[in-house]
């Protein structure tokens, strides 16, 4: 039986898989098991924040599997300590953190606190929670509900009430009512299509819900950890949202969630769990991570990096009128919006037939997510291929 077979028949089949079989990474690199190099402009979905292979990751994963990986939230977790305190104090706010395993864990935590929230003794309960379409939250039943995507709610239900969706960020103040605890959004879109909000639109925003007492809940699984250039996407648009949701990107590849408020005393103990969340393997990880990334961010490399990828990708639009529309996104987060009649699909294809690996998103986009600590050489060496994939349709 070859692993395809055996995938194909004892792995449920909820994914359309690629079976090229990856063996080995080097920072954008990945090798299949014949040795063919591949450039990785998808980092496993804005995961692999720090490259593949990183040694200074793999040794503090190493070193803490030696030591302790688990012994449960019962006891006093290190390096869970240390990670709460970074984050702290790298993004400036004045918040204690919990960890999960996920994104739609921490989003499910993050409901939960807005929810626990709107209980207040005596006065009409606030359960409400305002979402953007094409917006993404997760996969569990209520990150599902939170998604403003219709089409992902046609089966699984009846799920849990409680979630409008506004049109866009001008509509939410139209759906507020007595009963709305809190809004959700991503500052940058990402599985939607690459779209970034409005940054003065987002700052209003902020400011009417601080005024309405309304929690400000975003959703930085995907833009956090430094994708967009900053530690976090709120730190860029230059607010303080109620509570922050983290996860892909904070443990390298290790499975880690994080929900981050400046309400330390909605959650009582006994509220909120999660038996694997913040344990000692994770948590090093994470420090790791942002040790690896402050001092990238730091030496300057992160930001010229950034700028050379953002020019590179916009010469695409001008070179290739007749395919693209537009370029989109921030940071480390990019997109190329393909015209109408054109299918990102077929780009994408041609792309991994070059042996560069992009992904697509919503709204006909081909989406860049490289590692974040990629090369001057692999990036040329992803857009040479780029542009021969290009060349071919
Ligand atoms: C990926 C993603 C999620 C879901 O994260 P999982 O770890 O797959 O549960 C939630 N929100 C956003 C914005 C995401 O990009």
């Amino acid at each position: 039986m070859t692993l395809q077979e055996m995938d194909l028949t004892y792995v449920l089949p909820t994914y359309a898989r690629n079976y090229v079989h990856f063996v080995r990474g080097e920072n954008s690199m990945l090798f299949d098991e014949e040795g063919n190099d591949y450039v990785d402009f998808g980092s496993g979905i804005a995961v692999c924040s720090v490259g593949h292979g990183n040694p200074r990751l793999a040794e503090a994963i190493c070193d803490q599997a030696k030591r302790l990986i688990h012994t449960s939230n019962l006891y006093l977790i290190e390096p869970q300590a240390r990670l709460a305190k970074r984050l702290a104090e790298l993004s400036g706010y004045d918040i204690q953190t919990f960890f999960a395993n996920s994104g739609a864990e921490a989003n499910e935590g993050a409901i939960k606190i807005a929810r626990r929230y709107g209980e207040v003794e005596g006065e009409v309960k606030r359960y409400k929670i305002i979402t953007l379409e094409h917006s993404f939250h997760g996969r569990t039943i209520t990150a599902l509900k939170a998604t403003g995507q219709e089409a992902m709610h046609t089966y699984f239900g009846p799920f849990p009430d409680g979630f409008v969706y506004a049109r866009d960020i001008a509509n939410i103040y139209d759906l507020i009512d007595d009963h709305t605890v809190a809004v959700m959004i991503e500052l940058v879109q990402g599985e939607g299509g690459v779209q970034p909000m409005d940054r003065d639109e987002v700052q209003q925003l902020a400011e009417e819900l601080k005024r309405r007492d309304i929690l400000l809940i975003v959703d930085e699984v995907q833009t956090g950890i430094y994708r967009t250039g900053e530690l976090l996407a709120s730190n860029l648009y230059g607010i303080t949202p109620d509570i922050i949701t983290l996860a892909k990107g904070l443990g390298g590849g290790v499975p880690i969630g994080a929900i981050m408020t400046t309400h330390k005393g909605i959650l009582k103990a006994g509220d909120h769990g999660s038996t694997f969340g913040g344990n000692f393997l994770s948590t090093r990880a994470a420090l790791e991570v942002l040790d690896i990334l402050e001092g990238h961010k730091d030496s300057g490399e992160l930001d010229h990096m950034l700028l050379l990828f953002e020019e590179r990708l916009k010469r695409f639009v001008t070179e290739y009128p007749d395919l693209f529309e537009k370029e989109v996104g921030t940071g480390f987060m990019r997109g190329l919006r393909v015209r109408e009649g054109k299918d990102a699909g077929d780009i994408i294809k041609a792309a991994f037939e070059q042996r560069l690996v992009v992904l697509k998103a919503g709204k006909n986009t081909v989406r860049f997510l490289p590692v974040l600590t990629i090369t001057k050489e692999e990036m040329e060496l992803g857009f040479a291929r780029f542009k021969a994939a290009l060349d071919t349709l």
